[in-house]
């Protein structure tokens, strides 16, 4: 394709974008498709000869967009919703046509420069301590996904407690209520599974600070070594805060890592009046938040900081022949490569960067809002409802509830609504019980369409 064609093919593509965007509350938001049924639709072998881009535009269109889930659908509320937004999309659409790999920063400059400085930014945005900034020993970098930067964190953490010398005498210790990502990455880290202890949880879901303190005590007495500590800001189920403060003063004790996962829950904190999210952050050694969940920047953009950026440099560090330069030698740049798990990295502070300056930092915080105002009128909802009654206290954009007449009533109100085609709702169990959450989030929900929920939980509870 050449630079001409690529001009009235893209301006094509970013015309379909639009109306798909356009017109996404008319889709339905699950597709009605089979297993093997979008595979049935494709020719078996590829086409010998190119085709002309009209061809694969409409395929998009007649058998791609068809069969997605549309997390855009502003009646998406399952799971945490993944937000877009056009200025994000199109930072990606650049970030792909610069075709650059910022793995070093001698491999293009402006990938590295540009994603640290708007990691500061963020920072400042969010109201995270200054720890957290690259003037000093640490700084941010943008990952892939929460799991891989708590992965990057659990790695560090590891070898900082001596690594695999001593490794079956290192202990992780994370809630119950954490995501699962963090029972993965401490398995992919080398650990084996009776070496990472759950914590319980008190009656909000949170972790309950003083039964880690009992068993890290009861670890040390034993003679083992607890390295890492997550705590978790905004659980996956039901949006609880674990007190930070409290764990972060357990683990400074006996010198474990503390890593808080604040993957949906952090964007929250552009806004002044959601900060307390933030208590303890001071004394953590890592921090990540996804603002590919509520900041309307799409996948894949996971925002991860560290205090200090050493150990996981020491722990991700190898230089082969072929990646020496000059610039690396001289000690006055970052190379990202060495604060993730690949080597290649995308461009993606340029999303991130458009979207900051699209919306301002005063536009992040009205998405927010406009959310946690939603999500609150629709706990009053279900809260003044004889069949429903909350399950978890609401968090944020989050409420969770059941219904009343247990676990197969709370299981057919979810099917009932997701059946309406107006709302997709994905469940948890909470104290071994069936639980229906709403996380209010997608770019596109607006007060009207909670409402229409709420009406919809009336009609159907
Ligand atoms: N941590 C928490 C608290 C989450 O809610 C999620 C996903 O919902 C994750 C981690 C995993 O996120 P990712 O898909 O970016 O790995």
């Amino acid at each position: 394709m050449t630079p001409e064609a690529f001009r009235v093919a893209g301006r094509a593509t970013v015309d379909w974008i639009a109306d798909f965007l356009a017109d996404i509350g008319d889709r339905p938001i699950v597709p009605p498709v089979a297993p093997g049924d979008v595979r049935a639709s494709l020719p078996a072998s590829p086409p010998l000869e190119g085709e002309p881009y009209t061809a694969l535009l409409d395929d998009v269109d007649r058998l791609i967009a068809p069969a997605i889930t549309q997390w855009q659908h502003p009646g998406f509320y399952g799971f945490f919703p993944a937000n877009s937004s056009p200025p994000a999309v199109l930072g990606e659409l650049l970030s792909a046509g610069l075709g650059a790999n910022g793995m070093l920063w001698s491999t293009s400059p402006a990938c590295t420069e540009l994603e640290t400085h708007v990691l500061d930014w963020l920072a400042e945005a969010c109201g995270l301590p200054d720890r957290f900034r690259s003037d000093g020993p640490g700084g941010g970098v943008i990952q892939d996904t929460a799991s891989s930067a708590s992965l990057c964190a659990v790695v560090a953490a590891r070898d900082r407690s001596g690594g695999a010398a001593v490794l079956p005498d290192l202990r992780v210790y994370t809630s119950a209520q954490a995501h699962s990502s963090i029972e993965k990455d401490v398995l992919v880290a080398g650990f084996a599974r009776d070496q990472l202890r759950a914590v319980p949880v008190d009656d909000t879901y949170a972790m309950d600070a003083e039964a880690l303190a009992a068993l890290v005590a009861t670890d040390v007495a034993d003679g083992l070594v607890p390295c890492l500590v997550v705590a978790t800001v905004g659980t996956t189920s039901s949006g609880a805060v674990d007190p930070v403060p409290r764990i972060a003063e357990v683990a400074a004790e006996v010198g474990a890592w503390v890593h808080v996962d604040a993957a949906w829950a952090g964007s929250a904190t552009v806004c002044p009046e959601h900060r307390h999210l933030l208590d303890g952050l001071d004394r953590v050694d890592s921090y990540l938040f996804n603002p590919h969940k509520w900041l309307l920047t799409n996948f894949d953009c996971s925002a991860f900081y560290v205090a200090d950026a050493a150990p996981l440099v020491s722990a991700l560090s190898i230089v082969p022949e072929y990646l020496r330069n000059e610039a690396s030698e001289s000690g006055q740049v970052i190379d990202y490569r060495d604060w993730q798990i690949p080597l290649g990295r995308r461009f993606r502070a340029l999303k991130l960067w458009f979207v900051m300056r699209s919306y301002g930092v005063e536009g992040l915080r009205a998405h927010i809002r406009a959310h946690v105002a939603a999500a609150g009128m629709l706990a009053d909802r279900v809260a003044a409802h004889p069949g429903l009654v909350h399950a978890a206290p609401p968090s944020l954009g989050l409420v969770c509830f059941r219904h009343v007449d247990g676990d197969e009533a709370s299981k057919r109100l979810l099917e009932a609504m997701n059946a309406t085609g107006e709302a997709f709702l994905t469940h948890t169990l909470l104290s071994d019980r069936y639980v229906l959450r709403v996380a209010v989030g997608g770019t596109w929900t607006t007060a009207a369409h909670v409402e229409r929920l709420a009406d919809l939980l009336d009609e159907l509870a």
